[in-house]
């Protein structure tokens, strides 16, 4: 498509504000990116698109808009156990809108910078607003955390507290006044790259957990043909989401609440010491909330060993504490 001279001017803008790494033969200005891979590593990528009004609330300021573009996907390399290095932009803007692109970019290189990701190239075009990025990182051949490699007796392990970020999207669509801590594990998640890579050598599955627990652990389960039974109560919540809501609402968005981008993955029962010291090296937290079972099914179950169901279906009517 032809474009006019503020499209090159914007990448203009990105492009002077791009970091170095040594294995970036030629980045942004050809027709394509020249990088080199490390001899001996495996090439691991993952893309993601965001849409407004449908991946973050309308109302989400563009610094967030940056970081939580770059932070889903870099969440997708952290749940392969991968070490990040590149990315591409493909961002597709109502208008040519310099000021709202340089605050897009400081979410976006904010977090680029925290974990030596270069932006190597992209896309910029006229449209509904719209972010698709696609992150490259490495992995040593045969380490990668697969969704198909959890075994019967495995335990089943969560990072952080999750839920918060449900709690978020909860709190804004009934309008009510903010929990600025929730909303930030909405608006900044934090990618677990660091706990992805301590975890390459000791857990088998591993996923992350953006549409909600439950059904991603299903994901797991049909990949590895496997049943995995969590318990809900063994959810670690943070105390700003007990505080915000009774504790069946709490449970709900916890088990199935997305958006949080925790790992959830598995490790044999005799690796525990080595999740323990995966977690302390990576300093995130993990805590152990269920186990790989025969069957193929998903089940939730209280602290007394009953099936739980969520206390309502869909959090657009989860109430708040009065
Ligand atoms: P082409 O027409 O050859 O695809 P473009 O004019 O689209 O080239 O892009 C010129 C250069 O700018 C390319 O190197 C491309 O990767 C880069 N680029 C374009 N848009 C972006 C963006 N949003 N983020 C990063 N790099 C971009
Ligand atoms: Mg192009």
């Amino acid at each position: 498509m032809p474009r006019g001279a503020a499209e090159f001017d914007l990448i203009d803008r990105i492009r002077a504000r791009v970091a170095a790494r040594a294995d970036v033969i030629l980045g942004i200005g050809d027709d394509a990116a020249l990088l080199q891979v490390p001899a001996g590593k495996q090439l691991v990528v993952a893309t993601d698109t965001l849409n407004t009004g449908v991946h973050f609330p309308d109302d989400t300021a563009p610094a967030d808009i940056g970081w939580k573009s770059l932070a889903v996907n870099l969440s997708d390399l952290a749940a392969m156990g991968a070490e990040p290095a590149w990315c591409t932009l493909s961002l597709s803007l109502p208008q040519a809108d310099a000021a709202w692109l340089d605050a897009f970019l400081d979410g976006f290189l904010a977090l680029a910078a925290q974990h030596d990701v270069t932006l190597v190239g992209g896309d910029t075009t006229r449209g509904p607003l719209s972010i698709c990025v696609t992150v490259h990182g490495f992995v040593e051949p045969g380490r990668a955390l697969r969704r198909d490699a959890a075994r019967v007796g495995d335990d089943v392990w969560i990072s952080g507290t999750p839920g918060d970020a449900a709690g978020a999207l909860a709190q804004w669509r009934e309008g009510a006044s903010r929990d600025a801590t929730l909303r930030v594990r909405l608006d900044r998640p934090m990618p677990r790259v660091a706990l992805g890579r301590t975890l390459a050598n000791v857990a088998h599955a591993c996923i992350d957990v953006s549409d909600g627990l439950l059904a991603d652990v299903a994901h797991v389960c049909r990949a590895s043909g496997v049943g995995i039974e969590i318990e809900v109560d063994r959810l670690p919540a943070s105390d700003a989401l007990r505080i915000a809501f009774d504790e069946p609402t709490r449970r709900a968005l916890q088990a199935t609440g997305g958006d949080d981008y925790e790992l959830c993955f598995t490790a044999s029962p005799q690796s525990r010491d080595g999740v323990e010291r995966a977690a302390r090296d990576a300093a995130t937290p993990v805590a152990r909330i269920g186990r790989v079972v025969a069957g193929g099914q998903v089940r939730a179950i209280d602290a007394d060993g009953r099936e739980w169901q969520p206390a309502r279906p869909g959090f657009e009517h989860f109430a708040q504490r009065p």
